[in-house]
């Protein structure tokens, strides 16, 4: 069993499948590939997740600065987290 702290404003998991609503369950489990690059690590929470208190919903960090702006990175990330692509993670909250 894997202990995850989330935002208590989080909205829930949606199903696999569906679009992807930024209930962050899939990076606080663990990196993507990409994710795994930038945490240095394969488990646990993804040191690029961001919280956005506005959208209430979490981002990816590589995606958009703070200001809102695309990185660097997005150009991989895009790649290799299949956004837009729906809610891939078949994690479950118990
Ligand atoms: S891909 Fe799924 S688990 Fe990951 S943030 Fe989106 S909805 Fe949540
Ligand atoms: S999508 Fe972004 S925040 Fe989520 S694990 Fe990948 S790099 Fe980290």
């Amino acid at each position: 069993m894997q202990i995850i702290r989330i935002h208590a404003d989080a909205p829930l998991k949606p199903a696999m499948g569906e679009a992807c609503n930024g209930c962050g369950l899939c990076c606080l489990a663990e990196p993507c590939p990409v994710g795994m690059l930038v945490s240095m690590k394969r488990r646990g929470a993804c040191r690029a997740l961001r919280w956005s208190d506005e959208a209430r919903r979490y981002r990816c960090g590589l995606m958009q600065d703070a200001a809102g702006h695309a990185t660097s990175w997005a150009w991989l990330a895009r790649r290799l987290i299949a956004s837009g692509a729906g809610c891939d993670s078949d994690a479950e909250l118990a």
